[in-house]
C-alpha cells in the first residue's frame, strides 16, 4: 500500500487532474498517436520543432492516470529544448522507468515517477508518450512535416 502510495504521489495526481499543454496543436507541426494495448492508454502527440528545438510540444488522448500525468510532465520538460537534450532526457527516463536509476541533472521533475520501475505492468503506461516523442523526433530529420 505505501508503494502504491508512493506512485501515485501528489504530482502525479495533479498532472492527471489538469495535465499541462493538453491540447491540439493548429499550427504546422508534426503529430503521432501513440497506444498502450495492455492498459488501453491512447494520446495524440504534437511536436512543432524549429531551428532543432522543440518549440511547442501538446497531447490530448485517454488512459489510466499515470499514462496521463507522465505525458502531461514530459511536455513540461521538453517545450524548449534542442532535439538532440530531448533524445537524451528520453534515454534517461527509460533507464529510469526501467531500473530505478535517477539520473537528477537530466530528469529534473520527471524523478517523481521513478517508482514506475517497481510496478512492471505500468511501465509501459509511463513510456508510452516518451515513444511517441521519440518516434516524432526520429523522423524529423530533414524530413518536411506531413499534412496528412
Ligand atoms: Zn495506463
Amino acid at each position: 500500500m505505501d508503494e502504491l502510495r508512493e506512485l501515485y504521489q501528489q504530482l502525479i495526481l495533479d498532472h492527471n487532474k489538469s495535465p499541462r499543454n493538453f491540447h491540439v496543436m493548429d499550427e504546422p507541426c508534426e503529430s503521432t498517436e501513440g497506444y498502450n494495448p495492455l492498459c488501453g492508454d491512447k494520446l495524440t502527440l504534437y511536436v512543432k520543432i524549429e531551428d532543432d528545438v522543440v518549440a511547442d510540444i501538446s497531447f490530448v488522448g485517454s488512459g489510466c492516470a499515470i499514462s496521463k500525468a507522465s505525458a502531461s510532465i514530459m511536455t513540461e520538460e521538453i517545450k524548449g529544448k534542442p532535439v538532440d537534450e530531448a533524445k537524451v532526457i528520453f534515454e534517461n527516463f527509460r533507464d529510469m522507468i526501467t531500473t530505478g536509476k535517477v539520473n537528477k541533472e537530466e530528469l529534473g521533475k520527471l524523478e517523481v515517477l521513478s517508482g514506475v520501475y517497481k510496478f512492471p505492468s505500468r511501465v509501459k503506461c509511463a513510456i508510452l508518450s516518451w515513444h511517441t516523442l521519440k518516434n516524432i523526433l526520429d523522423n524529423e530529420s530533414g524530413s518536411v512535416a506531413s499534412t496528412e
